[in-house]
């Protein structure tokens, strides 16, 4: 099969659909990988080493569109990719369709197999292939609080690490399912003083099973949220309702009752944040202040470390996309998890929750 990975065009999107190494891998299995000139410039790959993994460089990204059989991306397609997708063609990269009309017009009408990402399932019930985004979030989730956390950037002036007779930094994780396990692990890292609130007991018990006596866990009371975020430094939102918007679970009342200068990481931003004042933001102008407390809010945070995410991206998604190379629509026939990756086929949708919250018939 002919692979192509064009260069993503979202603004602020410096990740790539395939690595060189991940390219090594389509080649090794006989499929002619076409990249775009360039495209892994944001993770520090030129194209010598496309080429040197078995790559054919590219110059222009219509090309790329036109011969190839399937397209490996990171971001939703645009409005000038949606275009160049065609017929018969595979896409295969993240896609967040139900809030989005106007690019499910756009593949309907081109006519494309789209595979999306987020809704690969495995055999736990997970979303193998949106976790890895969720443990880069998470990681980074502490060092940003950490920093928003000094004096000069407006916060509190504590280190989160405590020196020997001071006592540490207050971490409150809310939601300790994969960007909550991420951010404690780090935060723990750090030598802070970790409390991970969650509303299922048996993921609190694995916690604490795996985090021995490093950590405490709350169930989540609006008590408890109460008492951990009064007496933190950092809290991280990190709750996940899964295809509902977040609970806020942080009143603009609450802020009150906080230390200011303390910092709210909002992870949960994406699904509309977990805290009442929350709003996006980006990467340019991460923080702002309501209250006296620091708020970040970035809704793409894996974007500030795309060597990490790139990578982590295409170790998810490698496996899949070779069974899609290698056996073309069959191996949606075979895999039921690949299956329910697909949102889009011949001009219908094919994902039942995308239709019911677009609209669509199945
Ligand atoms: P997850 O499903 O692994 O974990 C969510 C956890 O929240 C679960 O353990 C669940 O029990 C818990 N929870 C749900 N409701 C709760 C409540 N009311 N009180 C306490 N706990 C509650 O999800 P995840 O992969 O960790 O993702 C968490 C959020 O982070 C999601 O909204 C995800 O989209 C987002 N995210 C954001 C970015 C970003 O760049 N901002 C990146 C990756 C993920």
């Amino acid at each position: 099969m002919r692979v192509g990975c064009p260069k993503e065009i979202k603004n602020n999107e410096y990740r790539v659909g395939l690595t060189p190494g991940a390219v090594r891998e389509y080649a090794a299995h006989g499929h002619d990988v076409l990249v775009e000139s360039g495209a892994g410039a944001g993770i520090g790959a030129d194209d010598k080493a496309y080429q040197a993994a078995g790559a054919t460089i590219i110059k222009l990204a219509e090309e790329v569109f036109a011969r190839a059989d399937m397209i490996v991306k990171v971001k939703e397609p645009q409005p000038a990719e949606w275009v160049q997708l065609h017929e018969g063609q595979i896409l295969y990269t993240y896609l967040h369709l139900a809030p989005d009309p106007a690019q499910t017009r756009g593949l309907l009408d081109s006519g494309v197999t789209a595979v999306a990402y987020e809704t690969v399932t495995d055999e736990r019930g997970g979303l193998p292939l949106l976790a890895p985004m969720s443990e880069v979030a998470g990681r980074l989730s502490i060092q940003a609080g950490a920093t928003a956390l000094q004096k000069a950037n407006g916060g509190r002036g504590v280190l989160l690490g405590g020196v020997p007779g001071v006592s540490p930094g207050k971490v409150t994780v809310i939601g300790g399912g994969v960007v909550g396990m991420h951010a404690a692990r780090m935060a723990i890292g750090l030598g802070a003083d970790v409390t991970i609130i969650d509303r299922s007991l048996a993921r609190l018990r694995y916690l604490d099973e795996l985090f021995t006596d490093r950590i405490h866990t709350r169930y989540a009371t609006t008590d408890a949220v109460e008492e951990e975020c009064f007496t933190a430094d950092v809290a991280i939102g990190a709750v996940l309702i899964p295809g509902a918007a977040a609970p806020k679970l942080v009143s603009r009342e609450m802020l009150s009752g906080m230390r200011k200068g303390s910092v709210l990481v909002d992870v949960a931003i994406d699904q509309g944040g977990c805290f009442e004042t929350s709003r996006p933001t980006t990467h340019a102008e991460p923080t702002y202040v309501v209250d006296g407390i620091i708020h970040y809010c970035v809704a793409n945070m894996p974007g500030a470390v795309p060597i990490t995410s790139a990578h982590a991206l295409n170790n998810a998604t490698l496996h899949y996309g070779l069974e899609l190379a290698d056996k073309g629509l069959k191996a949606l026939e075979d895999e039921p998890h690949l299956r329910n990756g697909l949102n889009v086929h011949k001009g219908r949708i094919t994902n039942r929750a995308v239709a019911e919250s677009l609209g669509y018939e199945m």
